[in-house]
């Protein structure tokens, strides 16, 4: 009994989440979805989602001959930076090597350090909302992060430290050769788009990194963080539209 009321209460928290996002939509299958925003097409609820392979990837990066489990061994061996000293796991990321979507954050929080997982903690939970409301399970997508191991009391990764882990981003980026990426805060955006000030100067428009898209928005842990505030998870949400309207416009 306890188990069936505990089903209908996290269902409960997701409907309420996805109203707040302004995704409520997804329960109402006779209204249509809002506008997509830059990348074009309008989606209509009831339509197909995004193929689970839709097309290649536009990355003009050379293919790599390593598969994501040799990076993986590699990752949680590495002691090229400083963070190695003081984490539990690397967390090099997971997900469906053939995924059309890649995820990208900043590093791994204490929940991820001990499980050697992204994105397990609260904001983690958050990105498996917002993942769900985009019409995926998390294990379509692929998550991984700028370091893949954990900064000393959460604090920003420094320049060297991310500069010293890019190769296994890059080298995790090749191998998958997504369609579209989704950089989660300020330190992915840095990877991606040299020179940014600050998130408003690119948020919500699509970038350019080695011929594929990246959607810059805002980090999980930022709306934990301002939980109450319903504008930042309806710009998350309308970033994420832009990013379902690419790849279901082709
Ligand atoms: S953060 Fe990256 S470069 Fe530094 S030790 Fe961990 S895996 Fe190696």
């Amino acid at each position: 009994m306890k188990r069936k009321s505990d089903a209908l209460s996290a269902l409960a928290d997701r409907v309420r989440f996805f109203e707040e996002i302004g995704a409520g939509f997804l329960f109402r299958s006779e209204e249509p979805r809002p506008e997509a925003g830059a990348a074009g097409k309008t989606i209509v609820a009831g339509s197909p989602r995004p193929a689970a392979r839709p097309a290649e990837s536009g990355l003009d990066l050379p293919r790599v001959d390593r598969t994501l489990d040799d990076v993986s061994a590699e990752i949680r061996a590495c002691r090229k930076c400083s963070l190695a000293a003081g984490r539990t796991k690397a967390v090099p990321g997971e997900g469906n090597p053939k995924s059309p979507l890649m995820f990208v954050g900043e590093g791994p929080g204490h929940d991820e350090d001990v499980q050697g997982r992204p994105f397990v903690g609260r904001a983690g939970q958050l990105l498996t909302k917002i993942i769900a409301a985009m019409g995926y399970e998390r294990s379509e997508v692929f998550i991984a992060n700028v370091v893949k191991c954990r900064p000393p009391e959460n604090r920003v990764p420094h320049r060297e430290e991310a500069e010293a882990c890019a190769p296994f981003l890059i080298e995790q980026i090749s191998i998958l050769r997504p369609r579209v990426i989704v950089a989660l805060g300020k330190t992915a955006v840095d990877f991606f788009v040299p020179n940014v000030k600050a998130m408003g100067a690119v948020r919500g428009v699509f970038q350019e990194w080695h011929g594929l898209p990246v959607m810059p928005t805002f980090h999980p842990s930022y709306l934990v963080r301002n939980e109450g505030n319903r504008e930042i998870k309806r710009m998350v949400w309308n970033d994420m539209q832009k990013v379902m309207a690419f790849l279901g416009g082709k």
